[in-house]
């Protein structure tokens, strides 16, 4: 028995790669313009305005093999992004103890309502309808730092239907991971379970239904998502 007047939701969770283990999700942070060729291809100047951040919630991160095209939109866009997943967390964490907090990585799209998207910047208005809808992050099984170790550079891309869209390397990050994690905990009190999608490199751009998605980040993993 408990005292809740409704039954609890569930506590979203992403698999483990080669286990039957999960991980709990906290919160979910994203970095916007985090590479340089797309904040110039979003029409910003990576030399003036740096790297900043938005959420999403939890259960938008979702291990699965299909993403529902959403209401509301007719121009929703690809972001193929590395993840980070936290197992530790705190306040002010100087970036040398940063990757301490680190559990593992997994690839994730950031899937986003542009159009929406676009009208919320000239309104001043928050990004949610954008970026903060069902299914809006479709991940891969997460992989730890114990089998990887930590992710600074590797290829990472995106192919639609077999043909390269986006194509980087993590290397080009402007905030690498443990700023990243150093910055947050400026902000937030960060705690096992928070993820961090890491920003996109160039090349973003629409879907339709019937696509199928496939991201790959070199040392960590594939993941194939179809529009439906
Ligand atoms: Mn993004």
């Amino acid at each position: 028995m408990s005292n809740y007047i409704i039954a609890p939701p569930a506590t979203p969770a992403l698999p483990i790669a080669g286990s039957d283990r999960l991980f709990p999700i906290h919160r979910v942070y994203c970095v916007g313009r985090n590479y340089a060729d797309h904040a110039l291809e979003m029409g910003g100047d990576p030399d003036r305005e740096p790297p900043f951040f938005f959420q999403k919630n939890p259960d938008n991160l979702q291990a699965c093999d299909s993403f529902p095209y959403p209401a509301a939109s007719h121009d929703v866009h690809h972001e193929i992004e590395m993840v980070v997943a936290l197992k530790s967390g705190g306040v002010d964490i100087p970036p040398e103890a940063a990757l301490d907090c680190v559990w593992g990585y997994g690839v994730a799209l950031d899937m986003t309502r542009r159009d929406l998207q676009a009208r919320a910047k000239e309104m001043s208005r928050p990004w949610e309808v954008a970026k903060a809808f069902e299914q809006s992050a479709p991940c891969s099984p997460l992989v730890a730092t114990e089998s990887v170790g930590h992710r600074a550079a590797g290829a990472i891309w995106l192919d639609v239907n077999g043909t390269r869209r986006q194509s980087g390397d993590l290397a080009q990050m402007i905030w690498k991971v443990p700023e990243m994690i150093s910055y947050l905990s400026g902000l937030f009190r960060l705690a096992p379970g928070d993820i961090i999608m890491t920003g996109t490199p160039a090349g973003v751009g629409p879907v339709v239904r019937g696509d199928l998605m496939h991201g790959h980040i070199e040392g960590i993993g594939d993941l194939r998502v179809r529009v439906v």
